[in-house]
């Protein structure tokens, strides 16, 4: 059988392996940070009759005025500036990508390393050269001097700064993010904000300094991953470019009506966030009891831990596996990550459930 038509696939997408999601069925999942509170049941009755409302039959009217004016509220973005909604901010990344990607010219991007994946992969499907500067080996902090040596040298288009980080889960010193930001003042700098219901701090209000910057959130880890919604904050200028790339349907009308629903009872998405970040503390607390376990410190809804080398994190990963617990397994995404754990933050008994097959297979 001819298999000519694959040779048009471009072959550094054709040597990739494919983003693997494992199957989690009948375990407990703790492996992609999201939050294990459904709403409750009169928020679901009210929702689904909301959504019955729905016009199914119509496309979405592309200004999305309800749902930008609510997250505009939630979020407290500033007055002045613009907000772009993504399927998901992985949308709003590819879209950045588009956005600066020119044939016959080096583009670069820089990211910290180890980090959130996407930055990386959209980067590749899109052309872009890619520099990874890593991160400071003893916490995972900024190593400032050689962020302002790589924008020195390498002019970057874009640069990103998760805030907290993933898969560390370390919030970076402000001073340092402002001396970057401030080297950056040629480049697009997008703060990527995934974890901000966990962490309480932000770079919205900079917003009103850098007219540069992107403050860039995500719905899915405050409890809404199924509905993919991202968005995006910064000056007119800049968004209303961006925004040209922006498939014009991109948020279908059930992730809109149900987006500025439940955005309208925020408390309740607050309360559950609280209930999280109260069990981060217990969590990490009975971590650091482990022997041979060096636990992060965290500002988001998960918490990375080095085993030493008395065990191999593969084996204990097998093992809390075997015991009915999904976790993720980061030793092999990165040299500084090596023998490392990423494990999400979940409900008490989940939790615990967590810590009692981690200690047994570490005993194994
Ligand atoms: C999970 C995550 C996102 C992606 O979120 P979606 O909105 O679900 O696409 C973005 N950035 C970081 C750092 C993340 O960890």
């Amino acid at each position: 059988m001819s298999q000519n038509h694959l040779t048009h696939i471009r072959p550094e997408i054709l040597s990739m392996g494919a983003y693997h999601v494992p199957n989690a069925s009948g375990l407990i999942k703790l492996d992609a940070m999201e939050n294990p509170y459904t709403l409750p049941d009169d928020l679901k009755a009210q929702l689904a009759a909301h959504l019955a409302q729905v016009a199914l039959n119509r496309y979405p009217v592309p200004s999305y005025i309800a749902l930008k004016d609510a997250l505009r509220a939630y979020a407290h973005i500033p007055a002045d500036k613009d907000i772009m909604l993504g399927n998901g901010s992985d949308e709003l990344i590819a879209i950045l990508s588009q956005a600066i990607s020119k044939p016959n010219e080096t583009v670069t991007v820089l990211a910290p390393a180890p980090s959130f994946v996407m930055y990386k992969m959209s980067s590749l499907f899109n052309h872009l050269n890619v520099v990874e500067i890593a991160l400071n080996v003893d916490d995972f902090s900024l190593n400032v001097r050689a962020w302002t040596d790589a924008i020195a040298q390498h002019k970057p288009a874009l640069v990103y700064l998760p805030f907290p980080n993933n898969p560390t889960g370390n919030l970076f010193d402000a001073s340092a993010m402002r001396t970057i930001i401030e080297a950056a003042k040629g480049s697009i700098v997008v703060v990527d904000e995934a974890y901000q219901p966990f962490a309480l701090d932000t770079w919205m209000d900079a917003l009103n300094e850098f007219d540069n910057l992107l403050v860039m959130r995500t719905v899915s880890k405050l409890g809404l991953a199924g509905i993919r919604l991202g968005y995006m904050a910064g000056s007119s200028a800049l968004i209303s470019e961006l925004d040209k790339v922006r498939p014009p349907y991109n948020v279908n009308v059930l992730t809109e009506a149900t987006a500025t629903f439940v955005l309208q009872h925020a408390d309740v998405l607050a309360q559950q966030a609280d209930s999280i970040r109260a069990e981060r503390t217990r969590v990490c607390a009975a971590l650091a009891q482990m022997s041979r376990v060096r636990v992060y410190e965290t500002a988001a809804n998960f918490v990375l831990v080095r085993l030493s080398d008395a065990h191999d994190a593969d084996a204990v990963f097998a093992g809390m596996r075997e015991r009915g617990v999904l976790i993720k397994n980061m030793s092999h995404a990165h040299a500084l990550l090596h023998n490392c754990l990423r494990i999400t933050i979940s409900t008490p008994e989940e939790n615990t459930a967590m810590l009692t097959a981690l200690q047994a297979s570490l005993n194994d």
